[in-house]
């Protein structure tokens, strides 16, 4: 494990550094983390689609640990920034861990991410640094926006699922006690609730019409929670939100909001559909940005996805 103050160090060091301008890479150690700076208020993490397998970090020895890459991620994260390049002429901010998982898993805590691993452990700090310098460059030029969790999925049942940090047993509540409050509170859309353009209730924000996963299903994807599938069935697997999304997201406190999306393998394996998910994946963002969150902007303005 790292000692406390070395992890103070690196983290200052990541928060204290100026950061390039929007486009340009700026790599962290040894190229194990990227991080692209935006100028609009969406942050992209894709801590699962990374290749690197170098001998100074060998494979972490926990027994009971996922190991396996989210395949495609890291193309389909860089891919919907491309496009919301494309389309708006704005970029989104993207960190990427491009370690194979076998090595780091930046959505655990440090202890488990890195397993004891010095080189493993920087990596980490300067993944989650680089999040949280993101986060803090939104909340100052934009007063809130949108993390998103990038993964993909294995589950036999092919759909996104969208993690907002309830269970699927929550999940199951219908609308009027999902309203009550107390879910509300440790959601990671917890800002939103409060301060959404269109006062949509939180069980709306989740699957109404306007929902994330509403918006894919309107596009012809399947996606859970939406107004198409509320919530998964007792029993069905599902991916309700890990480390990323607790850490950066809204539910203990500040005004970015985090949302993990799980891709199924079917939308991620084939090159044909991968285009076209990308493609769609970036107007359905771009248009829960404008519908909840800014609804004059020059970042949202200029695409349609409906
Ligand atoms: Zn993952």
């Amino acid at each position: 494990m790292l000692p406390t103050l070395l992890i103070f160090l690196i983290t200052s060091s990541v928060i204290a550094r100026e950061l390039p301008e929007a486009g340009m890479p700026d790599e962290g150690t040894g190229s194990y983390i990227t991080f692209l700076p935006g100028n609009m208020p969406l942050i992209i993490s894709i801590p699962h689609g990374g290749y690197l397998m170098p001998d100074e970090i060998p494979e972490r020895p926990c027994v009971n640990c996922a190991k396996n890459q989210d395949i495609f991620t890291l193309e389909i994260g860089l891919g919907i920034r491309d496009a919301i390049h494309r389309m708006t002429g704005y970029y989104p901010y993207v960190i990427i861990n491009n370690l194979h998982r076998t090595r780091l898993d930046p959505n655990r805590s440090i202890e488990e991410a890195a397993d004891g691993n010095r080189n493993a452990g920087e990596a980490w700090l300067l993944f989650q640094g680089y999040i949280d310098s993101a986060s803090a460059l939104v909340t100052g030029e934009f007063e809130k926006g949108l993390f998103i969790d990038l993964h993909g999925h294995r589950h036999k049942i092919r759909r996104t699922e969208l993690g907002y940090l309830l269970s699927a047993e929550e999940l199951q509540f219908d609308d009027e006690m999902m309203d009550v409050g107390t879910f509300i509170e440790f959601s990671s859309i917890r800002n939103l609730v409060s301060t959404n353009s269109g006062a949509l209730s939180f069980s709306q924000l989740l699957r109404g019409p306007l929902s994330l996963g509403s918006m894919l299903c309107d596009l012809g994807y399947s996606a859970v929670p939406s107004s198409e599938i509320p919530s998964p069935a007792p029993g069905e697997p599902y991916f309700s939100g890990g480390y990323n999304t607790t850490r950066h997201g809204s539910s203990a406190g500040g005004t970015i909001d985090g949302i993990q999306v799980e891709l199924d393998l079917d939308l991620r394996g084939e090159l044909s559909r991968r285009d076209k998910l990308i493609e769609d994946l970036s107007k359905v963002l771009l248009d829960f940005l404008r519908t909840h969150y800014f609804p004059d902007s020059a970042f949202t303005r200029s695409v349609d996805a409906r």
